[in-house]
């Protein structure tokens, strides 16, 4: 029965398909040269959804138990491309499965594959959020440029999306300490080995619900290993892309730091130690500047950086209240050993999607254990921070520009 419901979606969407090539060449020959064609894309108005039967529904896990990524919701989105076929094929829900690739797709062998990392939040009110999803779907497309991937627009994924989350709306947990984890997904799936752009890509996205990407830490900071031997970018390569060729290779590095009973690795950059990142987080430092001040600092989108959405927030938060200096600017390990020695360092904090703000208590730099008093000052900037980021994701603001409900 679904399997006939499917291929009769699938029917009306192939028409849909073939009138629309017809429309779009017919389109291509009317223009002149010199107007702007649209973008190509895939169209919300063409998905088609295949529901999955009631025994395919998986059990909710308990939200005590959520570890980060390990449950997935029942529906997931498929978005072919191919650019044989005229590019964007119609978006498809259907029910969460594996996928079959053929051994030479290009995203097993050179890793043309890129992902996104956003959340949908059950509000106070009880109504259902994403945050700020168009810097998400913007950064995707850079990404996609990155690695050779065709772009799309991305409000039409950005539907797409928000019909998944509809349908699988009681995945995203009732509770203001989690959430639904969306990971949209682009791979590059041309069966042949040659290293140039694939003609053939699946956009995908999958759900899960999570709950503190920190879960085992029971003492209220994280303490990083701060290793000179590993870097995680550097100028001309892709580390402020969001390609999961950046991250397979810092698993040695966070393999360490965890046998040193450390939670995440703090990158340095360079023969001056320059701090970049804490693991897939962007870090930030409050000290007392030369002035006497108290100055929130990030280092600066120069290319080593990852322009995260938090990141971004924060410093769009704390420019606003104007209650302390913003600073984007590079700063190294010495600065922070001489900050340290002078009682001038006040807070290191990671900040992103998944570990929303982490404070950092400790950092392990050549042998020597840093003490960091980011949660014992009385009232640190991270938490500031941290409480309206939250207030706003989980409509404790109930309107602001940047929460999209989901209707
Ligand atoms: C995803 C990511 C971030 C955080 O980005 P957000 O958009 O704020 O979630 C920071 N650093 C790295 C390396 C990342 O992969």
């Amino acid at each position: 029965m679904v399997h006939l419901r499917r291929k009769i979606l699938s029917f009306g969407n192939l028409i849909n398909q073939l009138q629309q090539n017809v429309r779009w060449s017919s389109s291509l020959k009317t223009k002149d040269k010199n107007s702007v064609q649209p973008q190509r894309s895939f169209k919300y108005a063409d998905l088609t959804v295949c529901l999955a039967d009631l025994h395919q529904l998986n059990p909710k896990p308990d939200v005590k138990e959520l570890l980060f990524g390990k449950y997935f919701t029942d529906h997931m989105l498929k978005i072919h491309y191919y650019e044989s076929m005229n590019g964007w094929q119609a978006p498809e829900i259907m029910p969460f499965g594996n996928i079959v690739l053929h051994p030479a797709a290009k995203v097993f062998h050179y890793a043309i594959e890129l992902f996104e990392g956003m959340k949908a939040y059950r509000g106070v009110d009880n109504k259902i959020r994403l945050f700020r999803p168009e810097l998400n779907m913007e950064r995707m497309n850079n990404s996609a440029m990155r690695i050779g991937l065709p772009s799309f627009r991305g409000e039409e994924l950005i539907k797409c999306i928000c019909r998944l989350i509809t349908i699988d709306q009681e995945w995203v947990p009732h509770s203001t300490a989690s959430s639904l984890y969306i990971r949209p997904t682009f791979i590059g799936i041309d069966p042949t080995l040659g290293v140039v752009a694939s003609d053939a890509a699946l956009l995908y996205v999958i759900m899960s619900p999570v709950g503190s990407y920190f879960h085992a830490t029971k003492q209220p900071g994280i303490s990083l290993l701060a290793d000179p031997r590993y870097t995680r970018s550097w100028p001309g390569g892709c580390g402020s892309s969001k390609v999961g060729s950046n991250y397979g290779p810092t698993i040695p590095a966070q393999q360490l730091a965890s046998e040193k009973g450390l939670h995440q690795v703090l990158w340095l950059y360079g023969e001056d130690h320059e701090i970049t990142e804490i693991g897939a987080m962007n870090v930030f430092i409050v000290y007392i500047n030369d002035n006497g001040e108290r100055e929130l600092l990030t280092p600066p989108l120069n290319g080593l950086i990852l322009p995260g959405i938090v990141r971004n927030s924060l410093l769009s938060m704390a420019r606003q209240w104007n209650q302390f200096r913003v600073s984007e600017r590079s700063i190294t390990m010495k600065e922070i050993t001489r900050l340290l020695s002078e009682n001038r360092l006040l807070e290191i904090f990671g900040a992103g999607t998944a570990g929303i703000i982490s404070p950092v208590s400790c950092v392990e730099f050549l042998g020597q254990k840093l003490h960091i008093p980011t949660t014992e000052q009385s009232e640190p900037i991270y938490q500031m921070l941290k409480k309206h980021l939250l207030d706003i994701q989980y409509g404790v603001i109930p309107e602001h520009p940047w929460s999209l409900v989901i209707e």
